[in-house]
């Protein structure tokens, strides 16, 4: 038997990078997986390249519309959702006083309104699944600060908080939720980054978006006593400095 035989899941942003690696992966291990994302062409290629267990819903997450379509959608295809992935995000960069307003309005929209649309409008078919898993995509940027991307750290900070208010809320429902924080990762989203920001880490090297899903698989099949938890996965980006390091010598 396969670890996640017999579920529904539904992925944002799962056309490329971390999200497509998690479709992947979760399918492999006998997930129904429906695909989701405002990239219909990418999205449409990894539901073939996946097969039958996958389908493709075009899903803007800041639309609540889009969402209860998605999962009336979903429920006709596979049945009730009963793992809900919050990958979709974007990045924008700019100092405080450089940045516009909408730019920094979007951002929070995206990655921080999308997925809480997304676990109200999943919550009760979870419960009609008899239980599940929500995974909250946040970053080390929920986890400290970084210059210049002032609107990504504030919500990946909120993801991170919202995720403890939905474990706790969401508890009695047999559903538990948890975020992830990843560093550096080669996807699209990083493909312009200087590749020297990896070069002090303890694993100095950006990790893969398979990397990143087999924690997404191991908090969906078998993490069952962590709710309202962060799990990390950085090379040890976050460990701490290696500045005094050889001082004492
Ligand atoms: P990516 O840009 O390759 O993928 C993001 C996906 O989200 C894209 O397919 C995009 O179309 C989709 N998306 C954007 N706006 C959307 C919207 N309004 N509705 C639906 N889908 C939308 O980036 P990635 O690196 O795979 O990022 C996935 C998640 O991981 C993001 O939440 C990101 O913040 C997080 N993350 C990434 C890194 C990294 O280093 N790559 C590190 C930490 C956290």
């Amino acid at each position: 038997m396969k670890r996640l035989t017999g579920r529904t899941a539904l992925v944002t942003g799962g056309a490329r990078g971390i999200g497509a690696a998690v479709v992947r992966a979760f399918a492999n291990e006998g997930a129904l997986v429906m695909i989701t994302d405002v990239l219909e062409e990418e999205g449409e290629a990894l539901r073939k390249a996946v097969g039958e267990a996958a389908r493709f819903h075009n899903l803007d997450v800041t639309s609540a519309v889009d969402w209860s379509d998605a999962v009336v959608e979903t429920e006709r295809a596979f049945g009730p959702v009963s793992v809900l992935v919050n990958n979709a995000g974007v990045v924008e960069f700019g100092s405080m006083e450089a940045m516009e307003p909408q730019t920094f309005r979007r951002v929070i929209d995206i990655n921080l309104y999308g997925p809480w649309l997304g676990m109200r409008a999943t919550a009760a078919s979870m419960r009609r699944a008899g239980g599940g898993a929500v995974l909250n995509v946040s970053s080390t940027a929920g986890l400290m600060g970084y210059a210049d991307i002032g609107a990504y750290v504030a919500s990946k900070w909120g993801l991170r908080g919202l995720t403890k208010t939905a474990a706790l809320e969401l508890a009695a429902s047999g559903i538990r939720v948890c975020s992830i924080h990843p560093g550096p990762i080669a996807t699209p989203m990083t493909a312009d980054i200087d590749p020297a920001i990896v070069a002090d880490q303890p694993i100095p090297r950006f990790g893969t978006p398979e990397e990143v899903a087999a924690m997404a698989l191991f908090l969906a099949a078998d993490a069952t006593y962590s709710t309202g938890s962060e799990f990390v996965i950085d090379g040890g980006a976050t460990t701490g400095s290696m500045i005094l390091a050889g001082t004492g010598d």
